[in-house]
């Protein structure tokens, strides 16, 4: 709950980094690794991992009961993801958890059936320039962001985003190449709390911009539950006040 520290599970497919020279250059411990030593360093937050590879992806239900907020990271492996895991963590969501997907985790089941549809985008991969702009000054996510901020070189991607209308969209995003996309989208499932935050890519230092960061542990803040409790029976009840018999 909020006021208390936000325990955080940060959630990656961990392959990338295993397999390929530069993205292991980069992020040498795993991406998941480079973002939960950063919450790490905040006041009130305390993140630890779970990755695909492990017993129950890391996400048994432990751990998913102890977790305030998990944030998804996956790119090649979605498919490797059991349903049995995605309903958990649907369940766990809809009473109250957060949930933070970065990226590539557009593609990923939970999002997907958090969404109800397919989150499928544009993409293309020369290293252009992105310019994000904060159009909710006023909202937590976006607290010290200045009026936009740029990334030099990304992985575009465009509209249309297959996503069902954020109940608020923080960031949009204009590229080089012509491009828009909403970068920064809120919603609210059941109980929870899920935001949508584009930059990333595990080939570039995307997860080292004080911004990015900025944006993710706001996200946090944001997303811890405010109540945990399942959404998960339709109880038949009996009235509070006598009601009159009517013929
Ligand atoms: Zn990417």
């Amino acid at each position: 709950m909020v006021g208390k520290t936000i325990k955080v599970t940060v959630w990656n497919e961990f392959r990338h980094e295993k397999t390929d020279e530069a993205v292991k250059k980069l992020y040498p411990k795993g991406i998941h690794a480079a973002i939960a030593d950063h919450l790490n360093a905040q006041d009130g937050i305390e993140a630890g991992t779970a990755a695909l590879d492990e017993p129950e992806h890391g996400l048994p239900e432990k751990v998913l009961k102890a977790t305030d907020v998990v944030i998804w990271w996956g790119h090649m492996a979605h498919h490797e993801v059991s349903d049995e895991v995605v309903a958990r963590v649907r369940e766990h969501v809809l009473s109250g958890m957060g949930l933070i997907c970065l990226h590539s985790a557009h593609f990923s089941k939970i999002l997907r059936t958090m969404m109800g549809t397919n989150c499928s985008l544009k993409w293309r991969e020369v290293n252009e320039k992105e310019r994000l702009w904060n159009i909710e000054p006023g909202h937590p996510i976006t607290e010290g962001i200045d009026e936009y901020f740029e990334l030099p070189h990304v992985e575009m991607y465009g509209e249309r985003f297959d996503i069902p209308t954020p109940d608020k969209v923080v960031f949009i995003s204009w590229f080089q190449g012509g491009e828009v996309f909403r970068s920064g989208c809120c919603w609210e499932r059941g109980h929870g709390r899920i935001f949508y935050f584009r930059p990333g890519h595990e080939t570039l230092p995307i997860f080292e911009d004080e911004n990015v960061l900025r944006v993710i542990t706001n996200a946090v803040r944001w997303a811890a539950p405010r109540v945990r409790m399942s959404t998960a029976d339709a109880p038949n009840v009996k009235a509070l006040d006598p009601i009159p018999k009517t013929k």
